[in-house]
């Protein structure tokens, strides 16, 4: 079914790792000759082999490497996932880093044999989802991720390159195995009964409602429809918050195995999506009113400043380089007001696939008290719905926020 494995392959693990380094070239301007290493596997991730590597004598001196494996890590190997995929990752890192290298982790080198990259140990950061749960702004996010967005989904769309290179990119792009984990679990599964879908009965009569509403399963094909056929930018392809490892100074983005050719909206709406998660969950997980309140204006806030970032970058990196008479003024702007929605709707999937299917965000899944989780959760999927269902009202970023601040959480459950 997938392309062969290479039979170089081997998996590594905390003994093997140290020699393998060792066997690098590239990796002798990090590391001299012989000297004692340290290795730990971190593990916190769904799919890949993680190590991280230091020397001995002077632990600023380290590498990641991100290893993938033939199958899902967190399932075994029932689950199948070509380790090809690394290689996507690898060619999705390097276009990333030649649009935005401040905000990608720098890679030493690819081995094509062992589906493995060695990159920049980023351990002065951590996962942004982290970082919110427990309440830690980072006054720059928006502005490095506006930026990340507008050069990468903007560099990589027809309006930038040549009508050759696009074609080309394309193809060095496709990812069916990865797209369909997307299709299944985002835009399928949540959308009907399956074993795989994981919400608690607490909040089981709001999801029932929910897969019984016509109208949502009508938007939510559009939406599959769009992520399947509209290639329109190289997308990260999970862009969430668990991708982005931040600080209060800066801001990167790693992870991006799910790459391929697909809609803009699809990485814009994931962040989004993923800030709004955070917001339901603060719901029960900030109890002081005014510390609630505060925390919430931060994350909208984010949302607001990161969209108008994306679009003063997208107007200066993309709209300034363009044929004015193929591409006038109102296009571009009518070109906007659709990513605009298109950021509604698909981030509004991934908000709902995150309370009802498979894999869960930490944010909501990890609030202990069932009933205090169920409150979080109903909310988030208000706010999924809102956004999906009335996007198309939607001119500006401040007519999302007010969508999704008005929503409340029922629960208990009320028709
Ligand atoms: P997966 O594809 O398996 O989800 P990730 O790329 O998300 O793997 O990495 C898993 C975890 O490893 C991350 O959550 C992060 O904690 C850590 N990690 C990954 N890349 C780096 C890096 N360059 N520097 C530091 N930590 C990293
Ligand atoms: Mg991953």
């Amino acid at each position: 079914m997938f392309t062969e494995l290479s039979p170089k392959y081997r998996a590594l693990d905390i003994d093997t790792v140290v020699d393998y380094v060792r066997s690098r070239p590239e990796l002798l301007e990090i590391f001299r000759e012989g000297e004692d290493l340290e290795a730990v596997e971190v593990g916190d991730g769904n799919l890949n082999l993680v190590f991280k590597v230091w020397a001995k004598a002077d632990r600023r001196r380290t590498v990641v490497l991100k290893q993938a494996l033939p199958y899902v890590r967190l399932v075994g190997e029932s689950w199948p996932m070509p380790a090809d995929r690394a290689r996507i990752e690898a060619q999705a890192l390097e276009v990333e880093y030649r649009l935005v290298p401040q905000h990608t982790p720098r890679t030493y080198f690819y081995d094509p044999d062992m589906y493995l990259i060695a990159m920049q140990n980023l351990d002065d950061h951590i996962i942004m989802r982290k970082g919110l749960i427990q309440g830690i702004k980072y006054p720059h996010f928006a502005e490095h991720i506006g930026l990340f967005l507008a050069r990468t989904l903007g560099g990589t769309s027809d309006l930038m390159l040549d009508y050759r290179t696009k074609k080309l990119e394309v193809a060095r792009f496709i990812n069916p195995e990865l797209c369909k984990i997307t299709e299944d679990l985002i835009f399928t599964e949540p959308y009907r009964r399956t074993e795989r879908n994981a919400f608690h009965k607490e909040l089981e009569p709001q999801v029932l409602a929910l897969q019984a509403d016509d109208d949502l399963r009508v938007e939510v094909a559009q939406m599959k429809e769009k992520f399947m056929t509209h290639a329109q930018a190289l997308i990260h392809g999970d862009l969430h918050t668990g991708s982005i490892m931040v600080n209060q100074t800066d801001t990167y983005v790693i992870d991006p195995e799910f790459a391929f050719y697909g809609p803009m909206g699809f990485d814009i709406g994931a962040v989004i999506g993923n800030l709004f998660l955070n917001y339901a969950a603060h719901e029960v997980r900030t109890k002081d009113p005014d510390q609630r309140a505060d925390f919430r204006k931060y994350l909208t806030d984010t949302v607001i400043d990161l969209w108008k970032v994306f679009e003063r970058e997208f107007n200066s990196f993309v709209w300034s380089q363009v044929d004015p008479i193929n591409m006038p003024p109102a296009y571009q702007r009518d070109y906007m007001v659709r990513l605009l929605q298109d950021t509604a709707g698909l981030g509004a999937c991934k908000m709902m696939r995150r309370v009802i299917g498979l894999a869960g965000v930490v944010d909501i899944r990890g609030i202990e008290d069932v009933h205090e989780r169920a409150i979080a959760g109903s909310l988030a999927l208000h706010i999924g719905v809102a956004l999906i269902k009335r996007r198309r009202e939607m001119q500006t970023i401040e007519d999302l926020v007010a969508i999704a601040t008005e929503c409340r959480p029922t629960y208990p459950w009320k028709e």
